[in-house]
Formats: structure tokens, C-alpha cells, sequence
């Protein structure tokens, strides 16, 4: 492959990357899952924008520091009452 191609084709999947990653991060994903998304943006490029637009919203759990859904009122991990909140 040219030099100039792979760089343009590097570059690309490195925007694409970081938008996946900023649509994880605007629905509560954070840390490693947050980094999951950046590869599956740079790896599939426009196919990594519309997965990471699929994925539901989540917050992080008080008690617990697990992901749950945004609009959840239970804790699925350790039980606790949640706030219901609306992100989307
Ligand atoms: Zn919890």
C-alpha cells in the first residue's frame, strides 16, 4: 500500500475512533468501556459510529460503581434505589 494512502486510511479510522469514543462517553461509558469503543470506531470505521449510536444510555451506580441503564430505578447490580434520570 502507498505511504500516503495508509496514512490517510490510518488517519481516518483515528477520527472515526475518537467519535465513536466521544458518543460512549456522551452515554455514560467510561474508562475501559470507554477505550472499547475508540477500537471498535477505529477498527470499523462508520460502522463503529452507528454501533457506538445503538448502545443505551447508562449511569454509574452510587453504591456499587456498576453501569447500569439511565432510566433504571433499581440497581440490576446490588439492589440499591436509583434516581431515575433522563440523558438522552
Ligand atoms: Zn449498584
Amino acid at each position: 500500500m502507498d505511504a500516503t494512502l495508509q496514512f490517510i486510511t490510518i488517519t481516518i479510522s483515528m477520527i472515526t475512533g475518537l467519535i465513536s469514543y466521544a458518543i460512549a462517553g456522551n452515554k455514560g461509558r467510561t474508562g475501559s468501556s470507554q477505550a472499547l469503543w475508540f477500537s471498535i470506531g477505529f477498527l470499523f470505521n462508520l460502522f463503529g459510529i452507528a454501533a457506538s449510536l445503538l448502545i443505551s444510555n447508562v449511569k454509574v451506580c452510587p453504591s456499587c460503581k456498576e453501569s447500569v441503564k439511565s432510566d433504571a430505578i433499581l440497581c440490576k447490580h446490588c439492589g440499591s434505589k436509583l434516581e431515575a434520570q433522563n440523558t438522552a
